[in-house]
């Protein structure tokens, strides 16, 4: 059953089908000398897969029943998150009306809205998970049946409905969320992956496990080392489709975590043949359309670098460049170019190459 996180696009070209596939995406670097110690887990969740790689020395814990464990873990934030589940505590708060009455909710939920509440207030509104219902309304939710563009009105209504003003969430004591329109409908899609591996990796920790490398749809966090001694390292295709070749930037990521966003994963294309990306700009309520074909975030956060990474998509790459400065954030951009492809890098995303 497909869940919130990693809608399907509707339409692929056959370029970007081949393109999907063979130039671009976030690999994890291929780790040839398997040896008895890692161990790798793989399943599915959140309308994706996941993969969780470990050294299993002096680990008793047996792998099944660490991924038994995982998958539970994985199965309460879908419990949690998953707007494609009409008894999820998101849901819930999707289907209530009242707006007098703050509903209890979970510690991890409260924890995931109030990141992504930061993360709107640091990004000028850019990261908006009341954006929900334009989501929808563009085609891109639960429902993805649209045979048309939106009219005005319609994008006016459901743009009347969103805006992170419209939620209300006490942290002291009990956590409690409410909302200031009967319509008011949150989408946690562009953090919950992240917020998913976060969960995976502090389990792992707390079953002893010190070297781990987990990800989910893309999203990724590792720690300690691989079996050869090193830090984990995951690699970040650059497209170079003039030349017809590819080129890797590998990121060792020993206690960090890196998140993509990008319109090559997940768009439909309009009747103009214009692509138009599953990431809506909270501010022109329209899915966005520009040079930046994806971005990508270190962050020690999972969720951080998830929750970023969309909300940098949305700003373009000039004024993510920017905030990537002011606020040291280590970002890489492949941005279109000529009918090719640049890469572009912060200055904190070159410091962790050297
Ligand atoms: P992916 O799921 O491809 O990894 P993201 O993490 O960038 O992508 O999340 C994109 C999802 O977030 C969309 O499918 C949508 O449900 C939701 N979304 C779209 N635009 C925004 C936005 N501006 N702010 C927050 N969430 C958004
Ligand atoms: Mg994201």
């Amino acid at each position: 059953m497909p869940s919130a996180y990693s809608t399907k696009a509707l339409t692929f070209t056959r370029f970007f089908r081949f393109f999907l596939i063979a130039a671009i995406g976030v690999l994890l670097a291929s780790c040839t000398r398997q040896t008895a110690a890692t161990v790798t887990l793989q399943g599915e969740t959140m309308g994706t897969t996941y993969t969780v790689k470990y050294l299993a020395d002096g680990i008793s814990t047996p792998p099944e029943e660490i991924q038994q464990q995982l998958d539970a873990l994985l199965e309460e934030v879908n419990r949690q998150m998953s707007t494609y589940r009409a008894d999820s505590e998101i849901s819930r708060f999707n289907q209530m009306h009242d707006t007098g009455k703050p509903m209890p909710v979970s510690a991890d939920f409260a924890a995931v809205t109030a990141e992504a509440l930061r993360l709107n207030a640091l990004t000028n509104g850019a990261l908006d998970i009341t954006v929900g219902p334009l989501v929808n309304l563009w085609g891109f939710g639960p429902n993805k049946e649209i045979t048309r563009e939106p009219s005005a009105t319609e994008i006016e209504q459901a743009a009347a409905q969103t805006g992170a003003d419209k939620i209300i969430l006490k942290q002291d004591g009990g956590n409690t969320l409410s909302k200031t329109r009967p319509d008011v409908y949150l989408d946690l899609s562009s953090i919950a992956k992240g917020f998913g591996v976060d969960k995976l990796a502090k389990h792992l920790e707390q079953a002893g496990i010190g070297n781990y490398l987990v990800e989910i749809g893309g999203e990724l966090r590792g720690k300690g080392k691989n079996a050869q001694g090193e830090a984990w390292r995951v690699g970040i295709e650059q497209p170079a489709i003039t030349q017809g070749t590819a080129t890797q930037v590998i990121i060792p990521l020993d206690n960090r975590s890196l998140a993509t966003s990008g319109d090559y994963r997940n768009f439909h294309v309009d009747q103009q043949g214009r692509r138009l990306s599953h990431i809506i700009h909270p501010h022109t309520r329209r899915p966005i359309s520009h040079k930046l074909a994806s971005i990508s975030v270190v962050a020690d956060s999972a969720a951080t670098a998830d929750g970023l990474s969309t909300a940098l998509f949305v700003l373009g790459e000039e004024d993510a460049l920017n905030l990537a400065r002011k606020l040291d954030l280590a970002v890489l951009m492949i941005i279109r170019d000529n009918g090719g492809y640049r890469t572009e890098m912060s200055p904190a995303f070159q410091k962790l190459l050297q």
